[in-house]
């Protein structure tokens, strides 16, 4: 799992120069904060999270539920997926502006692109008004952006236990 983490980080980074460039000062990891954001623009009131779309359980090409240990994922990433809405809901009643960069926004075959996404998070960052935004494979969008629960798209990990395992077997 550590190239995955390791793919996540190339297009944070090429996010963070291109801001940067643009003339955005901002802290980086702000442990004080519910999640830890990735960037946080104080003066703008506004901070960033770059999700990679596996550990968050994106509903995107770039998340595919592993087969081995299926309930063991499904139960993970669900919590990510809580704690995400956690985070995202103090933030948000601290009066701050949340924008979050999936990684199919800025890698994989429909990805807008690292640069087109830099100039959208720009704008957001530009826009006071702009309370929440989300950027992904299908562009920028209004709004959390919060995916729907895995237990919803694959079944309760309880439920997969139930059937002893034996379905997987059959099904191979
Ligand atoms: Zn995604």
């Amino acid at each position: 799992m550590a190239a995955v983490r390791g793919r996540d980080t190339k297009p944070e980074l090429a996010l963070r120069r291109t801001l940067h460039g643009l003339g955005f000062r901002y802290r980086l990891n702000v442990r004080a904060l519910p999640g830890t954001p990735d960037l946080v623009f104080p003066a703008r009131r506004a901070l960033i999270f770059v999700h990679g779309c596996f550990w968050h359980g994106h509903d995107c090409p770039l998340f595919v539920l592993p087969r081995a240990r299926r309930e063991f994922w499904l139960d993970k990433i669900g919590h990510n997926q809580l704690r995400d809405r956690r985070h995202h809901d103090a933030l948000s009643g601290a009066g701050w502006r949340i924008g979050t960069v999936w990684e199919c926004a800025m890698r994989g075959r429909a990805s807008p692109g690292v640069a087109a996404t830099s100039a959208q998070v720009a704008e957001f960052l530009r826009d006071l008004q702009s309370s929440e935004m989300y950027f992904r494979d299908t562009g920028v969008h209004r709004g959390s952006g919060h995916p729907p629960a895995l237990s919803d798209r694959f079944g309760s990990g309880s439920l997969a236990v139930s059937g002893e395992g034996s379905l997987d077997r059959h099904n191979d």
